[in-house]
């Protein structure tokens, strides 16, 4: 028998998603994911202290807010898989979604909450100072204590790259763009404002070789892809602004996506290409890229759902 609703994620969209459609007695059914896009609990188990999720003055543990997230969808009966989706077949109702164990289930809707992952560097260093001076979210982390009145970097070029730069100037003392061209490919405007801001200083031409520290990141190892000269670069922070990935690897191209990989919605609506079928958080905006917003449109995206199942007069 076909399930009202298959989640495919397990971060604040999928869990938010997950905790509105079990309280509407729909009985969600949610592939938490395992590994292909990131952990079960999503990109927030990667990370420490969230300290601008509504509802913690004091802040509140990445992984602590993700279980705590579960525990409540599960409590109004959402069940759950700790398991990577394989595939789905979109070409007919009831859809069928196919996950590593092989085993293949049907659903009448579908909400794809999948995420994006953020490109990161493939150094060893980089791993080892991951969260301990590395990160790949200004606007999330910018404002620890560690980062204040110090020297930090954006690694990029893109309009990210300067919009993490600018956010970074209200607590850093300096802020270095490293970016391995001659020229940003970021717009004219961000171009404009990253050149002229006081604090602001563009390292072209560099890459980097190493992230360097014992427990905390100290300094970076550049080196100029021109003349190969490698220079040392003291800052306390660097923030990675490399891109994304959305994770629709399992869709096979059969949600309409943007020329970035994400995928597209309708318009003032969680609702894809493919008619009963839903997206929410990161994996369909590469704006915003936050919790609170991931949340928000999973909860959307579970109304949406709820709402053409009503309207298809489909057995709840
Ligand atoms: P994700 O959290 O990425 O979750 C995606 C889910 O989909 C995961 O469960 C994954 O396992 C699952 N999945 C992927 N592929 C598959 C598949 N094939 N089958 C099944 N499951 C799959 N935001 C803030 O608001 N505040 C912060 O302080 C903050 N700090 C951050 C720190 C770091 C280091 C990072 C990387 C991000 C941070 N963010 C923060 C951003 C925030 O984590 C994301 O915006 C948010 O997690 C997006 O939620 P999501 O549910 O859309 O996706």
């Amino acid at each position: 028998m076909a399930d009202n609703v298959i989640v495919i994620g397990s971060g604040p969209a999928g869990l938010t998603a997950a905790i509105y459609l079990a309280r509407a007695g729909l009985s969600p059914f949610v592939y938490e994911g395992f590994q292909s896009g990131g952990m079960p609990g999503g990109q927030l188990m990667t990370t420490g202290a969230v300290e601008n999720f509504p509802g913690f003055p004091k802040g509140v543990d990445g992984q602590l807010l993700m279980s705590d997230m579960k525990e409540q969808a599960a409590r109004f009966g959402a069940r759950m898989s700790m398991e990577d989706v394989s595939g789905v077949d979109l070409s007919a109702r009831p859809f069928k979604v196919t996950s590593m164990s092989g085993e293949t289930k049907q659903c009448r809707s579908l909400i794809v909450a999948t995420g994006a992952t953020a490109r990161r560097l493939p150094l060893e260093s980089e791993r080892r100072l991951w969260t301990k001076g590395i990160s790949a979210c200004a606007v999330c982390d910018g404002a620890l204590p560690i980062f204040r009145n110090k020297p930090l970097a954006v690694i990029g070029g893109g309009d990210s790259a300067i919009e993490e730069a600018m956010h970074l100037t209200q607590f850093a003392s300096k802020v270095y763009i490293i970016h391995r061209r001659d020229e940003l490919r970021a717009g004219a405007i961000m171009r404009k404002r990253a050149s002229e801001h006081p604090k602001i200083e563009i390292l072209w031409n560099k890459v980097v070789e190493e992230f360097v520290g014992d427990s905390v990141l100290v300094s970076l190892r550049l080196k100029d892809t021109k003349s190969a000269q490698m220079s040392e670069l003291k800052v306390s922070g660097a923030f990675e602004a490399i891109g994304h990935v959305p994770n629709t690897s399992f869709l096979a191209g059969q949600l309409q996506t943007s020329d970035t990989g994400y995928i597209v919605t309708k318009p003032g609506s969680t609702a894809a290409s493919v008619d009963g079928v839903f997206a929410a958080g990161d994996v369909q905006d590469s704006k915003y890229r936050q919790a609170v917003t991931a949340a928000g449109s999973g909860c959307m995206a579970a109304l949406d759902a709820e709402r053409w199942l009503v309207r298809q007069g489909e057995q709840l």
